[in-house]
C-alpha cells in the first residue's frame, strides 16, 4: 500500500517507540504517530513519507485505549518536556521496564533469560506530578514583542509561554511572574538567540524539597554582573517569597545552547541552598526511612538529582547493592556534590569521589565537613583521567559510577576492569549507553547480578536504573 503526504489513515496503535510515539501497522507499512497511545485506534494524517514507514500526525482518537488518560497539562502535545502524559502511569512504568530489558538484550547482547533473572520490578513514584526540584526556563519574546518564558516546543527553540509546568514546584509560577513584571518595568530585554542581542537568557529555579529553601539564578548575556538594571528591584520582589534563600546571576555571553555560564555572582542571600536526603529500606513494604540522613549544600552550577523523592530510593538501592561492611575502599566516579560518596562513606573504610565541575567538588568537600565525615576525599577532573593515575593503588572493593547520558568513557571502563573491584554499582540515566558499558565490563570479568529501574522522570520517556556487577575473574 502506498501513502501520499496528507493522506488520512485509520490505524490501531500496537506499540510505543523509544521517544514515546505510538507505532501501528497498515498492510505491513509502519506508521509512527506522536501522541497516540498504545491500544488506541486513531485517524492520523501522513506528514512524512519514507519507503517502508511514515510519520503521521494524530487527528482524532476513534477508539481510546484502556491505557489512555486525560492529560493534566493543556500544552502536553506541543511542549517538548512530556511525552507520556496521555498514558496511564502504570503503563509508563511497564514501558520503561521493557525499554531497559530491550536495550540489555539488543544493545548489551545479554541473554533474555539472564536479564529476566536479574531484573527487579521498576520502582514507581507515588505522585508523578510536581516532582522536579529544578527548572530552567528560557526567556524570549513572542510575535508581538512581549517578553515570555516557558518551555521549548518539541525539537525547536520556540517558547511556549507557561509559567506553571505541572512537573515543577508550585512556587515557580510566582517567581517567574515577578521576574517578568520586573523585566517589563525596568525595560530589561530578553535575549534573542538568532541575533545574540538582549540580556536575560534563562531562569534557573531550584527548591530543596526537604528544606523548603529556594534558589533563583538569572543567566544574562553580559560580561559584567553590574549590567543588570536595578537589581534591587528584582531582589525586592523575589526576596519576599517564602523560602527564598539565594538569588544570583550567571554570566553567559557565548552564542551557545549551553544554559549556564561559568561565573556566578550572588546578588542576595547565600551562595547555596541546602537539602536533606534520607536513605530508605527498599526491602520493606512502603520503603520506610532507615533514619540515616545527610544534608547537602548545592550551588547553581552543581548537579543535583531532580527528583528528590525517588533519589532517596535510588541511593538506597545503590547502597544495598554496594553491600558495605565498614572496611571497604570505594571509588564514586561522576560524584557531583558527593551525595552517593557520603552515604557510602558512612559504611566504608575510605571513599574517593571524582567529578569534573570544580564548584561541585567544592560543594562535596563542604558537604563532608558539614556531615562530620572524614573518610571521603574528592578529586577534580575527568573520571577517565583521574582514575588511571590511581589504578596501581591497592585494589578498591567497590566502584560506583553515575555518568551523564553519554555513559562512561572507554578509558574509564578499561581502568575499572584493570582495578578489578569485587563489585561495580552502575547508576544510569540512559539504558542504551548503560547496556553498551555493561557489555564492556562483562567482557572484562564481571557478571550481571541485579538491576532495577527507578522512575525519576514521570510523564517523560527518560529512564533511570541501578545495576550490580560482581567480579567473576573469567575474561
Ligand atoms: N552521582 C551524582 C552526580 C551524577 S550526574 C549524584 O547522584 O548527584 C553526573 C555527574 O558527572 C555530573 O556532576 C557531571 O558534572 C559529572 N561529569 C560529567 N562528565 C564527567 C567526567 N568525564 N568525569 C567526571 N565527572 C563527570
Amino acid at each position: 500500500m502506498e501513502f501520499q503526504k496528507n493522506d488520512h489513515v485509520t490505524v490501531t496503535i500496537e506499540d510505543i517507540g523509544s521517544d514515546g510515539e505510538g507505532i501501528g501497522r497498515v498492510d505491513g507499512f509502519t506508521l509512527f504517530v506522536k501522541d497516540a497511545v498504545v491500544g488506541d485506534t486513531v485517524e492520523a494524517k501522513i506528514v512524512k513519507n519514507k519507503k517502508n514507514y511514515a510519520y503521521a500526525r494524530l487527528e482524532r482518537v476513534l477508539e481510546p485505549s484502556p491505557f489512555r488518560v486525560e492529560p493534566r497539562c493543556v500544552y502536553h502535545r506541543q511542549c517538548g518536556g512530556c511525552q507520556l502524559q496521555a498514558l496511564a502511569y502504570q503503563e509508563q512504568l511497564s514501558f520503561k521496564q521493557k525499554k531497559l530489558r530491550d536495550s540489555m538484550i539488543r544493545i548489551g547482547g545479554f541473554a533474555p533469560g539472564q536479564v529476566d533473572a536479574c531484573m527487579e520490578p521498576i520502582v514507581g513514584m507515588e505522585e508523578p506530578f510536581r516532582y522536579r526540584n529544578k527548572a530552567q526556563y528560557p526567556v524570549g519574546t513572542d510575535r508581538d514583542g512581549r517578553i515570555v518564558t516557558g518551555f521549548y516546543a518539541g525539537r525547536t527553540h520556540t517558547i511556549i509561554p507557561n509559567t506553571d509546568c505541572l512537573l515543577g514546584a508550585a512556587e515557580n509560577k510566582e517567581i517567574l511572574e515577578h521576574i517578568l513584571s520586573y523585566m517589563r518595568e525596568e525595560h530589561v530585554p530578553a535575549y534573542n538567540e538568532s541575533t545574540g542581542e538582549g540580556l536575560l537568557r534563562h531562569i534557573l529555579i531550584r527548591k530543596g524539597f526537604a528544606s523548603g529553601e529556594i534558589m533563583v539564578c538569572l543567566v544574562i548575556n553580559a560580561r559584567e554582573s553590574n549590567l543588570l538594571p536595578a537589581p534591587e528591584r528584582l531582589v525586592g520582589r523575589l526576596g519576599r517569597i517564602r523560602g527564598m534563600t539565594s538569588i544570583s546571576l550567571s554570566l553567559n555571553y557565548d552564542r551557545t545552547n549551553v544554559i549556564m555560564g561559568r561565573e556566578i555572582y550572588t546578588l542576595w542571600g547565600r551562595d547555596t541552598i541546602s537539602d536533606t536526603i534520607r536513605v530508605r529500606d527498599m526491602r520493606a513494604s512502603g520503603y520506610p526511612c532507615t533514619g540515616e540522613e545527610l544534608v547537602f549544600s548545592i550551588s547553581p552550577l552543581s548537579f543535583y538529582q531532580v527528583n528528590p523523592v525517588q533519589t532517596e530510593k535510588l541511593y538506597s538501592l545503590a547502597l544495598e547493592y554496594a553491600a558495605l561492611t565498614g572496611r571497604e575502599a570505594v571509588w564514586d566516579l561522576y560524584c557531583g556534590i558527593g551525595t552517593i560518596s557520603l552515604f557510602m562513606a558512612r559504611h566504608a573504610g575510605k571513599v574517593y569521589g571524582v567529578e569534573v565541575i570544580p564548584q561541585a567538588v567544592e560543594d562535596a568537600r563542604q558537604n563532608a565537613v558539614r556531615n562530620g565525615i572524614e573518610n571521603a576525599e574528592f578529586f577534580v577532573g575527568k573520571a577517565e583521567e583521574v582514575l588511571p593515575e590511581f589504578y596501581e593503588m591497592e585494589n578498591p572493593d567497590v566502584i560506583v559510577v553515575d555518568p551523564p547520558r553519554k555513559g562512561c568513557d572507554e578509558v574509564c571502563l578499561a581502568t575499572m576492569v584493570k582495578m578489578q573491584p569485587e563489585r561495580i554499582v552502575y547508576v544510569s540515566c540512559d539504558p542504551t549507553t548503560l547496556a553498551r558499558d555493561l557489555r564492556y565490563l562483562c567482557n572484562g570479568g564481571y557478571e550481571l547480578c541485579r538491576m532495577r529501574g527507578v522512575d525519576q522522570f514521570g510523564m517523560t520517556t527518560h529512564c533511570e536504573a541501578v545495576v550490580l556487577l560482581q567480579k567473576t575473574g573469567h575474561i
